[in-house]
C-alpha cells in the first residue's frame, strides 16, 4: 500500500476537506456572497474575500485538464510508485484539483487531455487519512 505524507493538524482552513476525505466524500465550497466555487478550502472566497462559504460535496467526476508524468521521485512516499501522472482535473462542479490520475499501464499512454475521471480515496499505510486520486471512468 502507499505511504503518502499526511495531512498536519491543526489546519483550519482545510480541516473540514480532511475530514470528508476520510468519509469518502471530496468536499470543496461555494462563497455565500457571489457564488464563486472555491477550492482549494480557505477562510475566505479566493475570488471576492468574502468569508461566509458553503460546503459542499462533489460527485467526483471530472476532465483531465492537463498532466505530466513524473518518471522517478525519490522523496518517501513517492519512491515506490515508478511512473506517475500528476494532473489538473476540472470537476464538473466548476473546480480544478492537482491530484494524480491512476491507470493501468505506461501513464504517458495512458492518461490523456480531455479524459473523463473519477475520485477514488486510496488508502495508504500509515495514517488516517487516504489520499484523493482519480482513476478513468
Ligand atoms: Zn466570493
Amino acid at each position: 500500500m502507499p505511504n503518502r505524507p499526511q495531512p498536519h493538524f491543526p489546519e483550519p482552513d482545510t480541516q473540514h476537506y480532511w475530514e470528508g476525505v476520510k468519509q469518502g466524500e471530496l468536499r470543496y465550497q461555494t462563497c455565500d456572497a457571489c457564488s464563486a466555487v472555491n477550492f482549494y478550502p480557505t477562510a475566505h472566497c479566493q475570488k471576492c474575500g468574502n468569508l461566509s462559504l458553503t460546503w459542499r460535496q462533489s460527485r467526483g467526476e471530472g476532465t483531465v485538464y492537463t498532466f505530466s508524468v513524473v518518471m522517478q521521485n525519490r522523496i518517501p512516499g513517492f519512491q515506490e510508485l515508478g511512473a506517475y501522472a500528476v494532473a489538473y482535473v476540472d470537476l464538473d462542479e466548476g473546480f480544478r484539483m492537482l491530484t494524480n490520475v491512476m491507470v493501468d499501464g505506461d501513464p504517458t499512454q495512458n492518461v490523456h487531455i480531455g479524459q473523463r475521471v473519477r475520485v477514488d480515496f486510496e488508502k495508504q499505510d500509515t495514517g488516517e487519512y487516504p489520499i484523493p486520486v482519480f482513476r478513468p471512468i
